[in-house]
C-alpha cells in the first residue's frame, strides 16, 4: 500500500517580516494508486508541496506519511518516491536503453530484469525503435519520453510529477497524457501530479485539488469541480473560458424562489431553492458555465430572456465563444453552435439552463452557498 497523508503540512520560507508562507495548513489524503492533481496559480505552493513529499523540503509544521509509515525524519531517497520535474538533462554519451537502465544499473539490479523492464516501459512510451539511439538524435518530446521513462521505471511507491509537461508544445503535451494515464492504469502508481494548466488536471486526475496562497481551497473529482466549484476562485480557475459571474437578487414570495437580474425575473427550480438558505431580496452571485447559456434571435419568452450585445465571438472548431454584455454592463460568455451565425455587434436574448448554474456568496471570499458542494479536506469516495 502506497497511499500518502499529509496532515496539517505549513512550511514558512525565511524568518521575521520577511517570512513567506508557501504552504498553509495543507491536509490531504491520497489513496493508494490514486492520482491526485494539486493545480493553482504560480506560487500558490505547488511546488513546495511536492518537494515536502519527497523529502527535498522539511515542513516548519505537520507531518506527512507514506503506506501508513510517518517519514519525516526519512531521508529523501529512503523514502521511495520518483520526483518528476519539466526539465531533466539525459546522458549524451548513452544510448536511449542505458538512460533507460542506468538507474536500476546503480542499485545493482540484474541485467535480466533491467533489459526486461527497459523494454516493458520503452512500449509503454513508444520509444521501443530508438533503444540504440543516443538523445542528441531525438526530437524534444522524444527525449522527453526517455526522461519520463528513466523517472518511472524504478517503480517507486509513489510517483511525483512537477509541471512534466509544460515545456512541450500542445499537440505532443496531448500525446504525453494519454501516455502517462496510461502508466497509471498498467502500473498501479499513487502520484500526486501538479499543474497549472487546469485542462491537465481534468484530463488526468482521480481528484483534483485546487490550491491558492498556500492552501487547498477543494477537493474533489474533476466534474466536481467543474460543477460545483467550492467558491468563486475555483470556479474561475478551472474551466476555460472560465464561468462568468452575474450579480444577482434572489426574491421569495409564497412559496416561490425566483433570481432577479435587471429587468429580468425567473423561478428557481424546486430542488435548488429548498438548498439556498437567507432571506428575501438576498444579493448573491450567479455563476454560468458557458454551456449553460442559450442564445436566441428573438426574444420569445418575455421576461426571462436577457438582451445581450455580443462583444467578441472565438471559433472552437465546431462550436464558439460568445462573449457578451448585459445591460446591467455585466459580462457573459456562451456556448454557441459554430453555424449559428451568431457574429460581432449582434443584439441576441440569453436564458440559463438552471441546472447548470450555482450561487456564491457576494464578499470576497464568495463561497459557494449551494448545499452540495464538497468543500476543502473532506473526502469523497
Ligand atoms: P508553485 O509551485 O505553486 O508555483 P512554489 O511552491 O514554488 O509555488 O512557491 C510558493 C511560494 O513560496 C512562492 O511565494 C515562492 O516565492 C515561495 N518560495 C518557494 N521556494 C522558496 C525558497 N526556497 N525561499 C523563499 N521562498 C520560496
Ligand atoms: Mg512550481
Amino acid at each position: 500500500m502506497a497511499d500518502v497523508t499529509l496532515r496539517v503540512v505549513s512550511k514558512m520560507f525565511g524568518r521575521g517580516r520577511r517570512a513567506v508562507s508557501a504552504v498553509d495548513r495543507v491536509t490531504l489524503e491520497v489513496a493508494d494508486r490514486e492520482f491526485v492533481v494539486l493545480l493553482g496559480p504560480s506560487g500558490c505552493g505547488k511546488t513546495t508541496t511536492l518537494r515536502i513529499v519527497a523529502g527535498l523540503e522539511s515542513p516548519t509544521g505537520g507531518s506527512v506519511s507514506i503506506g501508513g509509515r510517518v517519514v519525516d525524519d526519512v531521508s529523501p531517497k529512503d523514502r521511495d518516491v520518483a520526483l518528476v520535474f519539466q526539465s531533466f538533462a539525459l546522458y549524451p554519451h548513452m544510448t536511449v536503453a542505458a538512460n533507460l537502465g542506468f538507474g536500476l544499473k546503480m542499485r545493482g539490479t540484474p541485467k535480466v530484469e533491467i533489459n526486461r523492464r527497459v523494454s516493458d516501459v520503452a512500449d509503454m512510451l513508444g520509444i521501443a525503435d530508438l533503444l540504440d539511439r543516443r538523445p542528441d538524435g531525438l526530437s524534444g518530446g522524444q527525449q522527453q519520453r526517455v526522461a519520463l521513462g528513466r523517472a518511472v521505471i524504478r517503480r517507486p511507491a509513489v510517483y511525483l510529477f512537477d509541471e512534466p509537461l509544460a515545456n512541450l508544445d500542445a499537440p505532443l503535451r496531448v500525446q504525453m497524457r494519454q501516455k502517462i494515464k496510461r502508466m497509471h492504469r498498467e502500473f498501479g502508481m499513487t502520484a500526486i501530479y501538479v499543474t497549472h494548466d487546469q485542462q491537465e488536471a481534468m484530463s488526468l486526475a482521480d481528484r483534483i485539488a485546487v490550491m491558492r496562497n498556500g492552501r487547498i481551497e477543494q477537493i474533489g473529482r474533476p466534474q466536481e469541480v467543474y460543477r460545483r466549484p467550492a467558491n468563486r476562485f475555483v470556479a474561475g480557475f478551472v474551466g476555460s473560458p472560465p464561468m462568468s459571474f452575474l450579480d444577482v437578487r434572489i426574491r421569495r414570495s409564497g412559496g416561490e424562489v425566483s433570481v432577479l437580474l435587471g429587468d429580468c425575473c425567473w423561478p428557481l427550480p424546486k430542488g435548488m431553492a429548498d438548498g439556498l438558505a437567507g432571506g428575501s431580496d438576498e444579493p448573491l452571485v450567479m455563476g454560468v458555465r458557458p454551456e449553460s447559456v442559450r442564445l436566441s434571435f428573438e426574444n420569445n419568452d418575455e421576461g426571462r430572456l436577457l438582451p445581450m450585445q455580443v462583444e467578441m465571438v472565438e471559433l472552437v472548431g465546431d462550436r464558439c465563444d460568445v462573449h457578451g454584455r448585459l445591460p446591467t454592463g455585466q459580462l457573459l460568455v456562451a456556448r454557441a453552435g459554430a453555424a449559428d451565425g451568431i457574429e460581432e455587434g449582434a443584439h441576441v436574448w440569453a436564458i440559463f439552463d438552471m441546472d447548470g448554474v450555482t450561487f456564491f456568496e457576494r464578499s470576497e471570499c464568495g463561497r459557494n452557498v449551494m448545499p452540495e458542494v464538497v468543500g476543502a479536506g473532506e473526502r469523497v469516495s
